[in-house]
């Protein structure tokens, strides 16, 4: 039987050209030049890059596209954007939330985002986000992957009834346990959240996802904590530290000795480019710091170190626009990893990377992964990463869900070509 898509001559990720990729019941079936059957779809990509869709490992769709709802955040500070969102949630309804969220994953879907973790606010006695995310999941399954983290927002001690609606939310089928030690009301309660947290996840055979030292606040060392709790409780490979701000801010001697015991316990490390260079170092004068944690550091003692968008028009961050490559970006000038290597670990870090921390089955591009990808108007990863690239294929299980079409500009200059295509100025020898 003929296969149901061929992509004809695709250059992927790790650098292989004159790829075709066939496609048979929504699975790739094989990856190999000149493949001589003839599919029932052929799209010929003309050397362009191949991707298996990007992932967004740290996301908040319970307050997306609320932007300007009841206020704007005046400060820019995170604790503005927390005491905003808090004059936000008892007006919520269900329904808003609902439409936002299918609204905002429209757009991920145009950008290639085919899989997102997003938290969602468990401190509200209604638990409205929770009932709202919980039936955009459903209805974006067919084409979307939505993972729930529930997360204590107002803090798991902090907050009168965090623990009971942390459990009614888990109870009501949300994936993975978050928290928020730093926003306890000491460094002694935040430690006993993550303790707590920790072996509510254990026990439940549940993922942890947490907010993790997101301050400017060299002292802040719950991460500490979560890399002992997670080596305590045998959950190697299972726990997220998100944000780590902190560790920008560190004592590095200190940073020497919990690089390593991070490693060890396997905890994996999120990184919000966008946020952070944007939120941290607010109550700086100058120097102003970046804040953003070390991910070269990280990356250097075996951490797997993923990145997130973290917010788009919302309390805390009034851009962003649903794409991966944005943050990559932004990752690479912030930690200012510009080596052509690094650059690559950056693409990895929107991509597989995340799909690891995920635990999402049949990533990737390989015979028997799913046949979710995007097609990029760009030659390799990097290029991808320079020109925000436009997408103009987006697949899932071996169909076309999105389509944009190839950008050029015409131009009218007296002896100049009358095309431009940004695409095409790539490096001619990068490597
Ligand atoms: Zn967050």
């Amino acid at each position: 039987m003929n296969p149901d898509l061929i992509i004809r001559n695709a250059t992927l990720p790790d650098g292989r050209t004159g790829q075709d990729i066939a496609v048979s019941d929504g699975k790739i079936a094989e990856i190999r030049p000149a493949i001589e059957e003839k599919g029932a779809r052929e799209i010929e990509v003309l050397g362009q890059l191949v991707s298996p869709p990007f992932v967004d490992v740290h996301f908040h769709m319970d307050a997306t596209l609320s932007l300007g709802i009841p206020r704007l955040n005046r400060s820019g500070t995170l604790l503005e954007g927390i005491a905003l969102w808090g004059e936000l949630k008892p007006i919520l309804t269900a329904e808003a939330v609902v439409e936002r969220a299918l609204r905002y994953c429209d757009l991920a879907v145009s950008r290639g985002l085919l899989a997102i973790r997003s938290h969602v606010d468990v401190c509200d006695d209604r638990l409205t986000g929770v009932e709202a995310l919980l039936e955009v999941k459903k209805r974006v399954a067919p084409y979307l992957d939505l993972q729930l983290v529930a997360f204590p927002q107002d803090g798991f001690y902090r907050s009168p009834t965090a623990e009971k609606n942390l459990i009614r939310a888990l109870d009501m089928g949300v994936d993975v346990v978050g928290g928020i030690p730093h926003f306890e009301r000491t460094m002694a309660d935040g430690a006993a959240s993550v303790r707590a947290l920790c072996e509510i996840a254990e026990k439940r055979g549940l993922l942890v996802d947490m907010h993790c030292d997101e301050t400017d606040d060299p002292m802040s060392r719950h991460i500490e904590t979560l890399a002992y709790e997670t080596q305590r409780l045998g959950l190697q490979g299972r726990v997220t530290g998100s944000h780590l701000t902190s560790m920008h801010s560190m004592d590095n001697y200190y940073v020497s000795k919990l690089l390593p015991l991070i490693a060890e316990a396997g905890v994996h490390a999120v990184a919000n480019p966008l946020i952070n260079i944007q939120i941290q170092g607010r109550h700086d004068t100058y120097p102003k710091r970046r804040g953003m944690t070390r991910v070269p550091e990280l990356r250097a003692h075996g951490v797997n170190v993923a990145f997130g968008h973290d917010c788009v028009m919302d309390p805390w961050y009034s851009l962003g626009s649903g794409d991966m490559l944005d943050v990559a970006h932004m990752a690479i000038h912030v930690a200012q990893m510009t080596s052509r290597e690094a650059m690559k670990f950056c693409f990895d870090a929107v991509t597989a990377s995340s799909a690891k921390i995920m635990g999402l089955e049949g990533y990737g591009l390989e015979p028997g992964c799913n046949a979710d990808m995007v097609v990029l108007q760009a030659t390799d990863p990097i290029e991808a990463i320079r020109l925000k690239a436009n997408r103009l294929f987006v697949i899932r299980r071996g169909k076309v869900i999105a389509e944009t079409p190839a950008v050029e500009t015409r131009l009218t200059l007296d002896g100049r070509p009358g095309l431009v295509n940004g695409a095409a100025y790539g490096p001619m020898e990068a490597n």
